[in-house]
């Protein structure tokens, strides 16, 4: 491949398209004329004011985000936002949260710190590989919001169809499948997405938040930082923002514009994961973890059933070039991440390696 690359299929940070790759090269240096790099230049210049601009226009037209949602770049990963939605959301005191995974697991556990949180639906009972039935959750009269983890990176499942929330503000975590289909920004109070699965760098969150429920009334005790009042109010800039994942997902969001929007992108990402399924369908060494309905297309699990067998699978992979398909401890066996930036061409090439060896074993 070009560049020498090879197939990488980590869950995160995660690959990234080449050509976003090539323009950020060949800016590196000395951006637009500016005489020096996106790393070397002031938040408050004008060139990275335009970059910042730019960034937030892009995305909201690939995601037709209505004007009644803010766009804020927070740093502190998704991780931090376990913790700033209890602060910065809660009211009553009261959240529901459904837990279908490893990361809704950790946003609840973390949620906990902060209110009264109901557990109003879980699928720990078959180790996370299905979403509940979701249409009648006994969702609490006096929450303040329900939370979901829209796509678990470790379990591999993905929510089809949204809760019902019976009008309660829906708060997704969306990291690990940020802009791989189209999104109806208004079916949700809150958005948020660490951008290092699926769009750019790690170390920034892009939060998506209806302006209702940005407080300005909160206890003086939450830290500044933390509340998107101050990040509203100040455009992400309140302090020094992470301006290197800015510019670079700036430019995936560019890209996606040019290579035809989300509609592509989930078309794509349908054709693609379906290589991959297929062929675990078919398979007689491996299957698939999850439940054929709530799979997800960015993040696959599968094992042969035995612990050995599956170590020396994923040895075999990395010798033939295919990096990071080792699955999470949790899962066991192997998961290969195929994001919006995996080429169809790496999942078609995984999947003749894979064949060849289960004819040999
Ligand atoms: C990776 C991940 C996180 C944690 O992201 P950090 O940026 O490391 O804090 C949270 N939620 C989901 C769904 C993830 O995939």
């Amino acid at each position: 491949m070009k560049y020498d690359r090879i197939y990488n299929f980590s869950a995160g940070p995660a690959t990234m398209p080449v050509e976003v790759l090539e323009e950020i090269a060949a800016e590196v240096l000395n951006y637009k004329g500016s005489g020096m790099g996106v790393m070397e230049m002031s938040h408050r210049s004008k060139v990275f004011q335009t970059i910042v601009d730019e960034a937030e226009a892009d995305l909201r037209e690939l995601m037709g985000i209505p004007d009644n949602y803010k766009v804020l770049f927070i740093q502190g990963g998704a991780t931090l936002q376990f913790a700033m939605i209890p602060m910065n959301l809660m009211k009553n005191g009261v959240a529901d949260y459904i837990v279908t995974g490893g990361w809704s697991k950790k946003a609840y556990s973390e949620a906990k710190k902060y209110g009264k949180i109901n557990l109003v639906a879980t699928s720990e009972d078959r180790n996370y590989c299905y979403i509940p039935d979701l249409s009648d959750l006994p969702i609490s009269e006096d929450a303040d919001y329900v939370y979901i983890c829209e796509n678990e990176t470790i379990h591999g499942t993905t929510y089809h169809k949204l809760p019902n929330t019976k009008g309660k503000p829906l708060v997704s975590d969306q990291s690990s499948m940020f802009l791989s289909r189209p999104c109806n920004v208004s079916d949700y109070g809150m958005i948020y997405a660490g951008v290092q699965k699926n769009v750019g760098p790690a170390g920034m969150v892009v939060a998506i938040i209806r302006e209702d429920l940005i407080r300005s009334d909160l206890a003086s005790k939450i830290p500044t930082y933390c509340r998107y009042d101050t990040h509203a109010e100040n455009g992400s800039m309140y302090n020094t923002p992470n301006c290197w994942a800015i510019y670079v997902c700036g430019k995936v969001f560019k890209y996606l514009k040019s290579i035809g929007g989300l509609a592509e992108m989930e078309r794509r990402n349908e054709e693609k994961a379906a290589v991959l399924y297929d062929y675990l369908d078919a398979s007689k060494l491996f299957y698939g973890t999850v439940d054929k309905q709530d799979r997800s297309l960015m993040n696959v699990p599968f094992i042969t059933g035995d612990k050995e067998k599956d170590a020396e699978v994923v040895a075999a992979t990395k010798a033939a070039g295919f990096e990071n398909l080792k699955g999470h401890k949790s899962v066991g066996g192997l998961r290969a991440s195929i994001y919006n930036a995996m080429p169809k061409e790496g999942v078609e090439a995984l999947v003749a390696f894979l064949k060849e060896y289960e004819a040999n074993h």
